[in-house]
C-alpha cells in the first residue's frame, strides 16, 4: 500500500494517472492530504469511483498523540507522538511575536552521540520518512487550529543523516497546494556531516542552516561532539562558507554553553576569530541538564557576558530564549522518559 504523503507531488500525479483518472485530481488530494484528513471518504470533491480506487492501492498514514503537554507560561505546546510502528517521537510548537513556530524530528533516535544530547542515547532506530515529518506539522495545525508559519528540524535525529526523505519532505511542505510553507522560514540543523552540507548547498532550497558548532577548536569538540573525529572544523567551516556562497543566506552557529567546559573568555575569543568576517550569527543556548549526563549550564550572568564579548569582538550573537521551562520543552527527553517507562 502506498502512504499518499511520502509521494512528491510529480509522483503523486502520475500515480492518479496510473488510476486511469485525470492529473489534475492531485491537486485536490493533495490539498485534502495538508489538511490532515484521515478517511478518503473526507475528500468530498472527488468522485466516489477514484475514491474507491485510491483505498485500493493507497492509505493516508497518521500519527498518534500519545502525550501533549502545555507550557503555562509561553503556550510552549509539546507532542509526544507514536508511529504507525509502535516507535514515538516529539514534536515542539513555539509562539513568537513573528508567527508559530514547529520544531520536528527527523529520525527516530539519533546516531550521532553528542554528549550532551538526550536523543542519542538509545542510538538511532530508523530515519522518519518524509511523510512522518510532514505529518508532525499536519497533526499539530489541525490540532491547534491555527497556522504555522515556520519549522525547524531541529527535534530528535540528524535531518542530514536522512538527505533523501528530508529533501522530499521539504520540496512536499513548500509546495502551493499543500501546506505551502516558504523556504526562508524553514531552518535545518545539523551537527556538521560535511560532504552532506556540500550537497545541500547544490539542493537551490533557500533555507537556512543551523550548524550546531558548540565549540571553538578541535580539542573542545571532539570530547563532546563524535562526529568531529571524523570531519574537523578546518573541514567544516568551510563548507559553511560554500554554503553560505550557494544560498547568500546568513547561517546559524548554535553554542550551547557548558560550564568550565566551553564558555570561557578565551573561548569566545578563540570562537570570534573561528568566525571572522562569515555571514553568520551565533546563537547561545544554557546547555539543557539531561539526567543521564552531568554537564552543567552556567549562569544567566555568565551566558549573557559570553555573548557581550563576542559581540564586542564583532560577531553577531544572541542568547537564545527559553521557552516551555516548565514542560521540558526541549527534544528527546519526552521519548526518553517514556521509553524507561
Ligand atoms: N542533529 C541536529 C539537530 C537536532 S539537535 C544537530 O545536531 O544540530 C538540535 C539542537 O539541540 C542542536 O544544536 C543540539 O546540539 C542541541 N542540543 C542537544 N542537546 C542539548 C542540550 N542538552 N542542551 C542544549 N542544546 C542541546
Amino acid at each position: 500500500m502506498i502512504d499518499l504523503k511520502d509521494l512528491e507531488y510529480p509522483e503523486l500525479c502520475d500515480f492518479i494517472e496510473s488510476l486511469g483518472e485525470k492529473k489534475f485530481h492531485a491537486k485536490q488530494i493533495f490539498s485534502w492530504l495538508s489538511k490532515g484528513i484521515e478517511d478518503f471518504d473526507e475528500m468530498t470533491d472527488i468522485s466516489k469511483e477514484l475514491r474507491e480506487k485510491l483505498k485500493e492501492k493507497s492509505h493516508i498514514s497518521k500519527l498518534k498523540v500519545r502525550k501533549k503537554l502545555v507550557s503555562q507560561i509561553d503556550k510552549t505546546t509539546k507532542y509526544l507522538f507514536g508511529l504507525e510502528d509502535g516507535n514515538y517521537i516529539e514534536s515542539v510548537v513555539m509562539y513568537y511575536n513573528h508567527g508559530i513556530t514547529i520544531c520536528v524530528s527527523s529520525q527516530v533516535g539519533c546516531l550521532m552521540g553528542c554528549r550532551f544530547c538526550a536523543s542519542t542515547i538509545g542510538g538511532k532506530v530508523r530515519n522518519l520518512t518524509s511523510s512522518e515529518i510532514l505529518n508532525q506539522i499536519i497533526f499539530a495545525e489541525k490540532d491547534l487550529g491555527e497556522r504555522i508559519s515556520n519549522i525547524v528540524i531541529m527535534g530528535i535525529g540528524e535531518p542530514l543523516d536522512n538527505f533523501e526523505n528530508i529533501v522530499k519532505f521539504l520540496h512536499n511542505v513548500n509546495n502551493p497546494n499543500g501546506l505551502n510553507i516558504g523556504y526562508r522560514h524553514i531552518s535545518l540543523s545539523t551537527c556538521g556531516i560535511v560532504p552532506k552540507i556540500y550537497e545541500l548547498a547544490k539542493q537551490n532550497l533557500p533555507i537556512t542552516l543551523s550548524v550546531s558548532l558548540h565549540a571553538p577548536n578541535n580539542k573542545i569538540r571532539d570530547s563532546i561532539m563524535p562526529i568531529n573525529s571524523k570531519y574537523k572544523i578546518e573541514e567544516l567551516i568551510p563548507a559553511c562558507k560554500d554554503y553560505i556562497k550557494a544560498t547568500n543566506r546568513r547561517i546559524s552557529f548554535e553554542y550551547a554553553l557548558i560550564s568550565g567546559i566551553n564558555d570561557s573568555f578565551e573561548n569566545a575569543d578563540e570562537l570570534s576569530k573561528l568566525l571572522s568576517k562569515m555571514l553568520c550569527h551565533v546563537n547561545l543556548i544554557p546547555v539543557n541538564n539531561i539526567e543521564e549526563r552531568d554537564y552543567k549550564s552556567g549562569n544567566k550572568q555568565q551566558i549573557h557576558a559570553f555573548c557581550k564579548r563576542l559581540i564586542k569582538n564583532g560577531i553577531n550573537a544572541t542568547v537564545r530564549r527559553e521557552l516551555g521551562r516548565d514542560i521540558n520543552a526541549s527534544c528527546g527527553q519526552l521519548r526518553r522518559k517514556n521509553e524507561k517507562g
